[in-house]
């Protein structure tokens, strides 16, 4: 590393976090600036980290045409956003039902995990974590081809109903990764980078302002107090596009709203494994006694945030018929997030200029895939970019 930088960040989410704990334990000092003071996105998710469930599940012209009129069971997309984000609809579509780079990103994430383990391990952090996590299926062929596609364990009807659920055939086990309570993780982060010496700016929104020059960030302007730095990392989730307007860049990110609802059990175990229901888009964990984490819908919305009615019970029923005891459940709280969408479903992550960087894009793996995301973008910063030499493609793709 050539010598200590100032470093702001925007975005205090799990991967604006991530970066400012690598930054911070390579020597630098990292301001961190979020709108708002507690973590949405970041907070309201599943917690599976889980590469190898990362391809996107195949859809048909019918499945598209019932997403943009009924909506298609988890995903739902209205015609408005088609419209208003045609770039990235028309994006979208060239790699639709393709696995592109795939196994790249496996292999990104599956690097994100170790870090995960070190990190909880080193900092002696607390988040709930459960090794194992399944995909499960109604249709038992379907999992076993995609177990050996995927390079997981199959596992049975019996094994799935002895872990809390019911009415599937197959499934497929992942015993390497795992699953936390992102709610955990994210308040252990923000604990520890605070603890690390980092200033944590929240409430203020940010905007970036270009210097004389027209090329390089200057300061960054936050509830009127003019923020100066070495280098600047947009972290800013689903809101990244227009925090890179400033360096004429566009990282091509839109919103993919999702909701996590809780129930509180009465301290009984309604499952044992973290799990992908595969048909359905929806994933449950129970990560204490006493909380179970249900969570769903891939819906390009923009950033409304109401639950319909009818979307909720569609859901409901679903939970109903698959767990076992979900006459124990109740409903504590219902809350929403906005996974940061790439059309190509990669992440963005790297270098834009002399004195930005960009960290966003992780879509439906934000979680999973943000420790490496805070290792690459410190290596970056740090002038170590041989360490990341491997992961040039990600970059590659912030340039085109
Ligand atoms: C229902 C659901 C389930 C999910 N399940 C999983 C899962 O199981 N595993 C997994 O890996 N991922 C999962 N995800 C995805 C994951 O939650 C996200 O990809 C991840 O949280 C994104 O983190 P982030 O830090 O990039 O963005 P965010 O958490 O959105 O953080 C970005 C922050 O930037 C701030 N910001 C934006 N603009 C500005 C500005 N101008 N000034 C100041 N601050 C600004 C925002 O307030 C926000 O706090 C799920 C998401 C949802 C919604």
């Amino acid at each position: 590393m050539d010598k200590t930088k100032n470093i702001a960040i925007v975005g205090a989410g799990i991967n604006g976090m991530f970066c400012a704990y690598y930054l911070l334990k390579s020597g630098n000092n990292v301001t961190i600036i979020d709108k708002d003071r507690e973590g949405l996105t970041s907070k309201n998710n599943a917690g599976l980290l889980t590469p190898s469930l990362s391809p996107i599940p195949k859809v048909s012209n019918l499945d598209m045409i019932k997403a943009m009129t009924i909506g298609n069971g988890a995903l739902y997309i209205s015609p408005y956003q088609i419209i208003k984000n045609s770039n990235w609809f028309i994006k979208a579509g060239k790699y639709i039902n393709k696995e592109y780079n795939m196994e790249k990103f496996v292999d990104l994430g599956m690097k994100s995990l170790e870090l995960y383990r070190e990190f909880l391990n080193k900092e002696k952090i607390d988040a709930d974590l459960i090794n194992g996590v399944a995909a499960l299926y109604k249709n038992e062929e379907e999992a076993k081809i995609l177990s050996k596609k995927y390079n997981g364990k199959f596992i049975n009807q019996k094994q799935i109903n002895e872990s809390g659920y019911q009415n599937f055939s197959g499934g497929i086990l992942f015993d390497k990764e795992m699953s936390v309570n992102p709610v955990k993780l994210f308040d252990a982060l923000r604990n520890k980078i605070n603890e690390m010496g980092s200033r944590i700016v929240l409430g203020n929104e940010a905007k970036l302002i270009l210097g004389q020059s027209g090329n390089a960030i200057s300061y960054i302007e936050a509830g009127g107090e003019k923020i100066k730095a070495d280098k600047y990392v947009i972290a800013s989730g689903s809101w990244s596009n227009a925090l890179s307007k400033p360096v004429k860049y566009n990282p091509h990110i839109i919103p993919a709203r999702g909701f996590a609802i809780l129930f509180s059990t009465d301290n009984n175990k309604i499952v044992s494994m973290p799990s992908l229901l595969e048909d359905y888009g929806i994933a449950v964990a129970q990560h204490n006694k006493n909380l179970v984490r249900i969570t769903s819908f891939f819906e390009l919305v923009g950033t409304k945030n109401n639950l319909e009615e009818k979307r909720k019970k569609w859901l409901l029923n679903i939970i109903k018929s698959h767990l076992k005891e979900y006459n124990k459940m109740k409903i504590i709280s219902i809350n929403y997030g906005f996974r940061p969408c790439t059309p190509n479903n990669l992440p963005v992550i790297g270098k834009v200029n002399e004195n930005v960087f960009v960290a966003s894009g992780q879509c439906r793996l934000g979680v999973t895939l943000a420790p490496i995301t805070g290792y690459i973008i410190t290596q970056l910063i740090n002038n170590n970019d041989k360490n990341v030499k491997k992961y040039k493609w990600l970059e590659n793709f912030v340039r085109n």
